[in-house]
């Protein structure tokens, strides 16, 4: 079964393309598609299942989509959807990461209460009218300081104390045993093998 996935970003359409053999995994730009959709919903769900649909408006047949973030307890879920636009002025302009970590790091300081978690929400659209969608977690715990030269994004400043290391100080199988994405995208496989089993 071909699946759209509404993603141009290489990394994640090789982590879903190996975590689901079955499916021939193919991007907007296999299909020829310019695909740029705007993150403006206030929810992960939001923004996942709005992206799905609208490549699927184009497309018509079966598209994934996901969308992820940060959420820190003590800032009421922020960055949360605003993530990877954190400490942008206006949105348009994204900090590095580096700079989004220290940026942060600096907003918790003094807190003591640094429970934090990934979120990643991702959305099956098989027709306008039919939408599967899971959303999962990874819980952790903010450090004082980066640490770690793995993964991307925040993952040096996220601490698992299950693994008393950081993300950033996993290697990539084991962040994919224990990530929001990976564990949404497990969900995602059992869905989808159900649901063309019954098909
Ligand atoms: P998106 O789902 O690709 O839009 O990701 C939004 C932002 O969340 C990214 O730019 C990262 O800053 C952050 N993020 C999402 N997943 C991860 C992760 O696995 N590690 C670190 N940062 C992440």
């Amino acid at each position: 079964m071909i699946l759209y996935v509404a993603s141009n970003n290489a990394h994640k359409l090789e982590e879903i393309r190996s975590a689901m053999p079955r499916f021939d995994i193919r991007s907007p730009q296999d299909a020829g598609i310019e695909f740029d959709f705007p993150e403006n919903e206030d929810s992960f769900i939001g923004n996942s299942t709005g992206k799905a649909l609208a490549l699927w408006k184009l497309l018509g047949i079966p598209v994934l989509a996901d969308d992820s973030g940060l959420c820190v307890d003590a800032l009421g879920g922020r960055p949360g959807v605003l993530s990877a636009r954190y400490g942008s002025a206006d949105g348009t302009m994204t900090l590095s990461s580096e700079d989004r970590n220290a940026l942060l790091l600096k907003e918790m300081e003094g807190r003591t209460d640094r429970a934090c978690r990934f979120v990643c929400a991702m959305s099956l659209v098989l027709s306008g009218n039919r939408i599967f969608v899971v959303q999962e977690t990874c819980e952790g715990v903010l450090l004082e300081a980066p640490r770690g030269a793995g993964g991307f994004g925040y993952d040096p400043v996220v601490y698992l104390p299950g693994l008393g290391r950081s993300i950033a100080e996993l290697s990539s199988d084991e962040k994919n045993r224990v990530s929001h994405r990976g564990r949404a995208i497990l969900r995602m496989t059992a869905l989808a093998d159900t649901l063309v089993q019954l098909d």
